[in-house]
């Protein structure tokens, strides 16, 4: 959608609610749809060519409007969740379907999700252990859990961590900055010789610094063999999974019991929007349900209503499936892999630039839209060239650590981003080196 389209539609916009307030009290109070209403109504996948505004908002009218508040708010998020687990070809059981055991919810950040999953999997241990041995304390049992994840993993995890009262070890990455089986093993069995119960895994898709892959199909079967929960933060990278050629990158997922990324990053969505998908939805209801008075149904529970409330933190919740609705309506699939594989492609066609100029070197491997590169030389000489660059403010990076390096970090972020902003990035970057090093030697 153009500026001046969307300007049209937001006035449009405007007159719709209007519109609604003026003729309120000729709406019903109560919705008289029943569960499971709106999964017939509307196609059992997201489109691959977009759809029109006008068909979109017509939807709304039809589909939404009769199921007002709630049923039409949870409805349209376990299906468009199913959607877009459809897209990343996600195994069928994170699906709800008609039928799954599993489902998706959209929290409010990744953060939130690691954390969610974490105090799921702690609740699950808790159970298993006092099942087993009914005198054990949850005291006695907590004091002895640890989560692991790797040095590359988000400071987000290290805070579930803490959240959640647990112990949390990090796993040194290999070469490529991937978390390993045998790195995993090696401090695995050192903590059950020490007593130590292990519970909990989170292996990065895409990490923060260099957008490295733990290895999933190494690390997923340890998890399911020592009855660990294996939780998967993809947070940037796994709105690139919707691409047939990046799907790989997701290979191993089989063996996660949680999966999460944030549409919000990279797939379009308006911030907030962070999607996370659980093989066993009982495991999290198990975790966070109660009932009070207040909040119960009028309709008996009978099964086919999902209540949100329990898969999450928060007990209110927003309508952010509706904004999924219309980004993956207004794009089409196929309108979204695009977006994803030009970003891919500008982020290799900076690579390029960076590698034909000797004085720099490229740190990371390129997988997606971000480019660890640097100065050959000091830390020193690259703190000086970041300052240069933040200062002179015509870009933004963003540095990172990679073992001992001082790294610049060129993300391709924009939606409306262009070749030739990359090469204007690029020279500008060029000349401010040059400006460096002639001072450096002056
Ligand atoms: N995990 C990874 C890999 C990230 O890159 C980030 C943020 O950049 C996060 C987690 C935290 O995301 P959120 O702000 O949604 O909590």
């Amino acid at each position: 959608m153009n500026s001046g389209e969307f300007r049209r539609r937001g006035k449009e916009m405007v007159d719709y609610v209007a519109d609604y307030l003026e003729g309120i009290e000729g709406r019903q109070v109560y919705p008289d749809v029943e569960p499971g209403y709106l999964r017939p109504l509307i196609p059992a996948s997201a489109p691959e060519e977009p759809d029109t505004f006008e068909d979109i908002l017509n939807d709304v009218e039809k589909i939404i409007m009769p199921g007002a508040a709630s049923p039409a708010c949870t409805e349209l998020e376990t299906v468009m969740m199913d959607w877009l687990g459809k897209m990343l070809k996600l195994p069928d059981a994170f699906l709800a379907g008609q039928a799954g055991e599993g489902g998706g919810v959209i929290q409010g950040s990744a953060s939130e999700a690691t954390l969610v999953a974490l105090l799921a999997a702690r609740t699950k241990v808790v159970s298993r252990l006092q099942a087993a041995s009914p005198g054990l304390t949850q005291g006695a049992i907590m004091e002895k859990l640890v989560a692991y994840t790797s040095d590359q993993a988000h400071s987000s995890v290290e805070r579930a961590g803490l959240i959640g009262g647990v112990k949390l070890k990090t796993i040194p990455s290999d070469g490529k900055f991937a978390m390993r089986a045998s790195a995993l093993q090696e401090v695995l069995e050192r903590d059950k010789a020490e007593g130590l119960i292990p519970f909990f895994v989170v292996a990065t898709l895409g990490t923060t610094s260099c957008c490295s892959f733990d290895n999933l199909l190494e690390v997923g079967p340890i998890c399911n063999k020592e009855d660990m929960w294996l939780h998967i933060d993809a947070a940037y990278a796994g709105s690139s999974f919707i691409c047939p050629e990046f799907r790989h990158l997701l290979n191993g997922v089989e063996f996660a019991d949680s999966f999460n990324f944030n549409p919000h990053k990279w797939l379009l969505v308006n911030f907030d929007c962070s999607a996370m998908w659980v093989k066993k939805r009982a495991d999290l209801i198990g975790a966070f349900k109660l009932d009070p008075l207040y909040l119960k149904h009028n309709h008996q529970d009978s099964g086919l209503i999902t209540d949100y409330r329990h898969w999450q933190l928060p007990l209110g919740r927003r309508f952010r499936s509706l904004k999924m609705w219309f980004v993956f309506r207004m794009y089409g699939v196929r309108g979204l892999q695009a977006h994803i594989r030009k970003h891919v492609q500008l982020a290799h066609e900076f690579e390029s630039l960076v590698r034909q100029d000797p004085r720099f070197e490229i740190c990371a491997e390129v997988t997606l839209g971000l480019v660890c590169f640097r100065l050959k030389g000091s830390n020193k000489l690259n703190e000086d060239l970041l300052e240069r660059i933040n200062s002179a403010r015509k870009i933004h990076l963003v540095p990172c650590h990679l073992r001992d390096k001082f790294v610049l970090r060129f993300a391709i972020c924009s939606r409306s981003v262009e070749l030739a902003h990359v090469q204007r990035g690029w020279e500008h970057i060029r000349q401010l080196t040059t400006d460096l090093l002639r001072a450096e030697r002056d």
